[in-house]
């Protein structure tokens, strides 16, 4: 995608909600080849560049969108630009929306056996004529794999959500997206399910409005903790690099 922000270590697309849609149309109406869509966060500036596979998984993905607050407001602070966030689980509802009316195969793959079915039969209720075509729990066996990308491709889905948790989807796609025949798109949800499915409740609007929704997922999972710890250091070092590249404006200007 051309226009990509390198956000520390990793990149985001500046697409909003709508061109993230245009884009998943084109992909499915003229793509040859499955086509990655992965979500951003401080989070994964952490923990994504430790593991070289998973770096390159991202550096070379078809869209990656910005999903956190830290990030939008990182590229703005970085680079002055102003993006909307695009939550994974929107673009998903809204794939979702684009599909019914398209008329394209969709099949759901992640989370328990449970939360696949009730989230699958709750996707048909809010898009009536969404054709689902196959859906699979997020815990089949290593060795199920090859039976699985049967599955799906003789579904003929086109679009697939993968929602395995991160980084587990993403490194599934490294490993079986070259097996996928018909499919042009793949989204990595996370734990999207369970909150179709009722089980986990997203934040209301108005904390998402404010950009709070990482603290009402805390306050609601105090587990999380552990994970949000990188958010004031993710602040510290976008300021710092910010610095930087001012320091090295003047320095030139200088001259
Ligand atoms: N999951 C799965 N298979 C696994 C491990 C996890 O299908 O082997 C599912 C899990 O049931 C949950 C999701 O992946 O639905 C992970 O959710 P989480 O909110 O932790 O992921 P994130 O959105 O933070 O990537």
């Amino acid at each position: 995608m051309s226009g990509r922000l390198e956000i520390l270590k990793l990149w985001v697309d500046p697409v909003d909600l709508d061109q993230a849609l245009a884009s998943v149309r084109q992909f499915v109406q003229n793509g040859r080849r499955p086509h990655s869509i992965f979500a951003v966060n401080p989070e994964k500036n952490y923990s994504v560049p430790q593991d070289p596979d998973l770096w390159e998984i991202f550096r070379t993905a078809d869209l990656l969108i910005p999903d956190g607050i830290g990030v939008v407001l990182a590229a703005r602070i970085l680079y002055g630009v102003e993006l909307n966030r695009v939550p994974g689980v929107r673009l998903m509802h809204g794939i979702c929306a684009l599909a019914a009316r398209e008329g394209y195969r969709v099949y759901v793959y992640g989370a328990k056996e449970e939360v696949n079915e009730k989230a699958v039969n709750q996707l048909r209720d809010l898009y009536p004529g969404l054709n689902i075509v196959g859906r699979d729990n997020g815990y089949l066996k290593p060795e199920d794999m090859p039976e699985l990308v049967k599955r799906i491709n003789s579904s003929m889905a086109q679009i697939l959500f993968l929602a395995l948790g991160s980084p587990k989807q993403e490194k599934w796609y490294a490993r079986y997206g070259r097996g996928l025949e018909t499919v042009r798109v793949c989204q990595g949800i996370g734990g999207t399910l369970d909150t179709v499915a009722g089980n986990v409740k997203l934040a209301p609007e108005t904390w998402q409005n404010l950009g709070l929704e990482w603290l009402y997922r805390l306050l609601k999972e105090p587990s999380r903790l552990r994970r949000q710890m990188v958010l004031p250091l993710f602040a510290l070092q976008v300021m710092g690099k910010k610095a930087k590249s001012m320091i090295g404006l003047n320095r030139r200007a200088d001259r």
